[in-house]
């Protein structure tokens, strides 16, 4: 989800994340993607720089490049559609929140198997991360500050090894991570 290579989620038909009412940015690099989607269906995504857009949805939340339970334009559908992984909710502990219904069915099907103590360390630090995040959200500057349950379960992974160890990190420090590692 940090935008840099394609997640492989097996959805097994599930649009789940193509009908929750989730604006779907598109940067001005996504030229095969801009092409394909008409221009009346996209708006400048805002206090975003000149070129990146937003592709919204209609009244029962779907995206209009939905046909039927099927991306229309699959092949070149947007990078945040390529990068989305709802599993990553399952793994952070963040909850998708009420408006999200079929992303939540899906993400609840989920499962993690913890197979070494790493794994668990692992686990256990993006969990504080998550935590941390939600606890200490009115401090954060607004900059860094998670508007979505998303944008929280993608940033609890961008400070997740800052919380390996058994001290919590100052709030200055995660804020820096978050900064610097920000997708
Ligand atoms: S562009 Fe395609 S993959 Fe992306 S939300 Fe719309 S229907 Fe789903």
């Amino acid at each position: 989800m940090s935008g840099r290579r394609d997640a492989v989620v097996r959805c097994d038909g599930c649009v789940g994340c193509c009908a929750s009412s989730q604006f779907v940015h598109i940067g001005p690099d996504e030229v095969e993607t801009l092409a394909a989607i008409p221009r009346a269906l996209l708006f400048p995504a805002p206090g975003a720089p000149r070129g990146h857009v937003l592709l919204g949805y209609d009244a029962e939340g779907r995206c209009p490049m939905l046909a039927g339970d099927r991306c229309s334009i699959y092949e070149v559908r947007p990078r945040t559609c390529r990068t989305y992984d709802c599993r990553v909710f399952v793994a952070s502990g963040v909850d998708v929140g009420d408006d999200k219904p079929l992303v939540a069915r899906r993400a609840r099907a989920w499962r993690f198997t913890i197979r070494t103590p790493e794994d668990r360390r692992a686990r256990d630090a993006l969990r504080a991360a998550s935590e941390f995040l939600r606890e200490r959200d009115a401090s954060l500057p607004e900059d860094v500050r998670p508007v979505t349950p998303t944008q929280r379960a993608v940033l609890s992974l961008a400070v997740q090894h800052l919380f390996t160890g058994s001290t919590t990190p100052p709030l200055s420090r995660v804020v820096a991570a978050i900064r610097r590692r920000r997708p």
